[in-house]
Formats: C-alpha cells, structure tokens, sequence
C-alpha cells in the first residue's frame, strides 16, 4: 500500500473491508471473483484473517451457486447428520459444511488482486475513509464497516455459548457423519448439547454448548466436561490440536434498527455488526453470502449504495425472523430450563424439509404452524402468557463475560 503523508489518495482503493472476519473475506471473495477492476483491501487487527473458528452451514442454508463458491474453503462436507435425544437418534439427509480458519486465511489472502493489511487497528470508520492508531489515514469510495458483534443495549438476548476442543483420538473414533446435536447429555445451565464435527479418522472436533440465561462462560469447566464425553463415548484423546470459544447472541425482541442506529446509517456495515444472523443460533454465514452475492451487483458500489442494499437484507431478515424472536421467548422464558430440551426434542421430530427451512431461515406459514402446534411440551396458556406479555419478567440486556 502506498502512503503519502500518512494520506493515500482518493484513487487508491474502491473498497476498504474493515475487518477480515467471515463477512468481509466473502465480500471480498465475491468482489475479485466478479469485479476484477475494484481495488480491494482488507484490513484486519489480528495475525491472520477469520480469526479462530470453524464456521459450519447446512448445505441447504445456501443457494447451490453459493455452495459451490465457498467450496475452496470448507474443510469439510458430510452427506447427513446426526442428532441424539434421550428418546430417539434420527438421521438426517441434509448435507453439512465446515469451513476452518485455516483454509479460510489462505483463500482470501491469496485472492487474485486483494490488498491485506494485518495486525493493523482502525480506530475511525467513516463512509469515505479509515484511520489507523497514530492518525493515518486511508481513502475509499466504498467502506464497509466489519468489525463484529457489538452487544447493543436497549434488546434482550439469550445466549448460545460454548467451548470447543479439536482432538486427535489415539484411534479412530468411529463417527462418519456429524452429531450436530446430543442432548443425552445432563442438562444444566439451559438447554445443553454435545455438538462433534469429524474431521477425519481421528480428528474431531468436539463442543459443550449451552442455550443459557447467562452470558458468563466457564472456559476451563466446559474444556473438562467436552473430555469427560469424549472419555464416555470411548475416544481417547493423544492431543487437542486447537481450542475455540464463543458466546453467540440469540434474540428474544428488538429491531434491526438497534443494529443500525439512525446516526450509523451512513455507514456500510457487515456480518454480525449488521445484524445480520440467524436469531435462534446465532449463525451468520448464509446472510454473510447473500451480502456478498448482493454487493457485487452493485454500480457504482460506494458507501451509500453498499448501506442501502445491506440494510434491506437487514429489514427484510429481521422481519422473517419475528417468528423466531417469538419462538427464542418461548425457549427462554416461557419453558422452564429442564423443559428446554423436550421442545428441541419435539422440533427434531418434525419433517427434514421443515427442519432444512428452519435453519436456513425460510420456514413457512405452514411450517411456523407445526412448530408451534400439535402436542407442545410447554402447556400452551403458560407459553401464551411468555410470549406475549413477556416483558412482564424483567431482563436487563446483559453482556457476555467474555466477548468475541
Ligand atoms: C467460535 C465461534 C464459532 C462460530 N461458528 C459458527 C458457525 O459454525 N456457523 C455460523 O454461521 N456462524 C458461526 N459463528 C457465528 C458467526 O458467524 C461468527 O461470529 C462470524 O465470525 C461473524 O462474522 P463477522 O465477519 O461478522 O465477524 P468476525 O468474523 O468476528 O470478524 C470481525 C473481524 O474484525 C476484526 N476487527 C475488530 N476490530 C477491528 C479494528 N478496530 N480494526 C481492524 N480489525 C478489527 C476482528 O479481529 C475480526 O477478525 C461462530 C462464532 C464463534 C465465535
């Protein structure tokens, strides 16, 4: 990058991607792929882009022209999954995906043009420039502003948290397709489940997550409980080759707008930042393609127009996503914690397209309607009574203890 007096000309780059998290590493995927001519850069605080994690997506979360782009980064994909309830396993034909960080580092820093700058701090985003500590400045006619997940006030959340342990079993551990839930395990904190990804014969990854009240993560606790199951189901661990952690954001009311304050309108932002994720499991990676997908149509792609387009996915989201909103208070407030996991229970009964639709976001009126009928666990009048008048048993919108 050239610099003159601490100020790059106006020229020197089309669109500056605050932040090499996953949305902005499929922005720019998406950009180099379509429009070769924008000069690109990404700028990101960290060692490397996406940080640490595996970012997983069922294949029917994304369209298969989206599929089949973000292939050079999944690590993995499985035909089926699995889930595990006390009362029954089911299969599941829906395929499933992981991208790891690793992979992901590799593809966006090596697209064709792109600008990285790591281990650099922005510390001003405006919609026509950035700044870095010590006062530089860089120019762009396009700013997007990724930085992550911001825990707004004034809403209310519930929270899916969770510690993950990526092992080598001494031997091969025997799992060919993912357990994306076991709920077999002894409920405490909220709803909890085992979540493992098998990555190959004897790598996996395994992961205590919670759907909780409280946003406090006990890392080293979680950490023992994930090798205390993998102790039970017989899988000696020889090393944990990476560890990752995360406390997600499950929404229970508020607007897009506590995402997008009058004052921010001007400016671009992406991914969690934008609210822009699945509201009952926190999950960004489907909206993060379509924001990707969206952009490169646009001419001329500046801040203004990036703004716009991203905040009508934005509304568009959170107004299909009122359902589950609706359904997050009846898993949080109307069902007590022990009856947590016999609503998970019931929704797995349910048919495979439903389920697909579920979590790509899309249910339909149809689907909404055996969600929530049928024989709920919950006694309807008590859900009733917490979905509406919910507000009536106070929540402080709460801070997660260990943020992202
Ligand atoms: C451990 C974990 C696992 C997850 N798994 C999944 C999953 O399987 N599937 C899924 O869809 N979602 C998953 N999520 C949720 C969500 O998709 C991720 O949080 C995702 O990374 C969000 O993307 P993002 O681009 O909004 O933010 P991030 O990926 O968090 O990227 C933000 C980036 O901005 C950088 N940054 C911050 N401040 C500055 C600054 N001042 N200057 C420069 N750079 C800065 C950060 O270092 C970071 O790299 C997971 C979240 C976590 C924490």
């Amino acid at each position: 990058m050239e610099r003159r007096n601490g100020q790059v000309g106006m020229t020197d780059f089309d669109v500056i991607l605050v932040g090499g998290g996953l949305a902005n590493g499929l922005i720019a995927t998406r950009l180099t792929a379509r429009r070769p001519e924008l000069k690109v850069l990404i700028v990101e605080a960290g060692a490397r882009l996406g940080g640490n994690h595996t970012w997983s997506f069922h294949a029917t979360d994304v369209t298969p022209a989206q599929d089949r782009w973000l292939q050079p980064m999944v690590v993995r994909a499985w035909a089926e999954q699995d889930v595990v309830f006390p009362a029954f396993r089911r299969r599941i034909a829906t395929g499933y995906r992981s991208i790891g960080s690793d992979d992901f580092h590799r593809v966006v820093s090596t697209l064709p043009g792109i600008s990285v700058e790591l281990g650099r701090r922005v510390t001003a985003v405006e919609p026509d420039a950035i700044e870095f500590v010590g006062g530089q400045r860089v120019v762009a006619r396009c700013v997007i502003d990724g930085r992550g997940l911001q825990w707004v006030s004034g809403v209310a959340f519930g929270y899916q948290k969770f510690v993950g342990l990526e092992v080598e079993t001494r031997r091969p551990h025997g799992l060919r397709y993912p357990v994306i839930m076991d709920a077999t395990v002894d409920q405490i904190d909220g709803y909890r489940f085992v979540y493992c990804l098998p990555f190959d014969e004897t790598r996996m990854l395994i992961e205590d997550t919670y759907y909780s009240d409280h946003a406090a993560l006990e890392v080293d606790l979680l950490a023992r409980r994930v090798r205390d199951y993998a102790q039970a189901a017989g899988w000696e661990i020889a090393s944990v080759v990476r560890d990752e952690a995360g406390v997600l954001p499950i929404m229970l009311d508020g607007g897009i707008e506590s995402f997008w304050p009058s004052q921010a309108m001007a400016q671009a932002r992406s991914g969690m930042r934008a609210g822009l994720f699945h509201q009952t499991t926190g999950y960004s990676l489907p909206l993060a393609a379509e924001v990707a997908d969206a952009l490169v149509e646009l001419a001329p792609l500046t801040t203004a127009s990036a703004s716009r387009i991203i905040r009508d996915i934005g509304e568009a989201c959170w107004s299909r996503q009122s359902f589950f909103r609706m359904l997050n208070r009846l898993l949080f407030i109307s069902a007590r914690p022990d009856e947590r996991r016999d609503v998970m229970q019931r929704f797995y009964r349910l048919p495979q397209p439903l389920i697909e639709r579920f979590y790509a976001g899309k249910p339909t009126a149809f689907d909404k309607a055996q969600i929530l009928t049928g024989r709920p666990p919950i006694p309807v009048m008590r859900a009733l009574q917490g979905l509406s008048p919910w507000s009536a048993r106070p929540r402080r919108p709460m801070t997660p203890g260990r943020p992202q």
